[in-house]
């Protein structure tokens, strides 16, 4: 099935301040689209919109999920409509062990779904397999979510999520902020699995064009001040990593 995710006219709010300003995006099954803008953007306010965070108010606009208003449905019920977003900053969450938190997540995505559970065993090797091909080190899986991980197994953590997770869109939030050379190379090879393997429709949020020379966007989109400014394909982003955010 081909799954369609459209923003039109989003203007969003927090703490009383307009953050978005009126933005247009339609993403497709299969498209990646790039979202590039300089700090304070609006880039993660995008992000939380959509996924109905509380801090953030939509006082215009619409975003739909195959033709569904999503806007009114909480957090929960949009993860199983299958949207994902991984965070700029993942959150540490003591006591709860990164595997057990994630098979409820899937269970409960499978259940809302009227999908077949996944059983406990089964779920472990699948989470070992995934660990495995994001070249992360098995005993994270058994952690509390976070806790003491590095920057970049964190953002392992969040696409191994992503990975098992299997959603129709995804969001990645500077995915790649904070990464060594390997570790963006591998993270990048694990997107790029996940997509190739479920069609999944990317939004890869980034300050740097660096990770798009590993996963090759289909649109390149430049936010400013809460609003696009300028929509391309991948060579606005060449365009953009000479001429700097300031010609836009
Ligand atoms: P980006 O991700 O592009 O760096 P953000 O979406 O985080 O930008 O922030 C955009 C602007 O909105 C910034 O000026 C930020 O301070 C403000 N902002 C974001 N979230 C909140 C919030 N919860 N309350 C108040 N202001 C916010
Ligand atoms: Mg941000």
């Amino acid at each position: 099935m081909k799954h369609i995710l459209k923003i039109e006219n989003l203007h969003v709010e927090a703490e009383r301040k307009e953050i978005l300003k009126g933005i247009n995006l339609e993403i497709k099954s299969g498209e990646i689209h790039a979202i590039m803008g300089p700090n304070g953007s609006g880039k993660s306010t995008l992000c939380n919109a959509i996924m109905g965070h509380p801090r953030y108010t939509i006082t215009k606009g619409k975003v739909t999920l195959n033709g569904k208003n999503i806007l009114k449905l909480d957090t929960n019920k949009r993860a199983h409509l299958g949207l994902f977003l991984s965070f700029q900053h993942p959150t540490e969450i003591a006591g709860v062990p990164f595997n057990n938190f994630l098979r409820l997540a899937k269970n409960a995505n499978l259940k809302a779904n009227q999908k077949e559970l996944i059983r406990p065993i089964e779920f472990l090797e699948k989470m070992k397999e995934t660990a495995k091909s994001l070249d992360m080190n098995e005993k994270l899986i058994e952690r509390s979510i976070n806790e003491g991980f590095s920057g970049g197994e964190k953002k392992k953590a969040e696409i191994a999520q992503m990975a098992i997770l299997e959603p129709n869109i995804a969001l990645l939030d500077e995915i790649d902020s904070g990464l060594d050379i390997d570790a963006l190379k591998t993270i990048a090879k694990g997107i790029k699995k996940v997509h190739k393997n479920t069609n999944l429709g990317l939004i890869l949020i980034t300050h740097y064009q660096r990770i798009l020379d590993y996963i090759t966007p289909n649109y390149v989109h430049i936010i400013k001040k809460g609003i696009i400014v300028k929509s391309g394909t991948k060579a606005l982003a060449q365009e953009l990593e000479k001429k700097g955010y300031k010609a836009y």
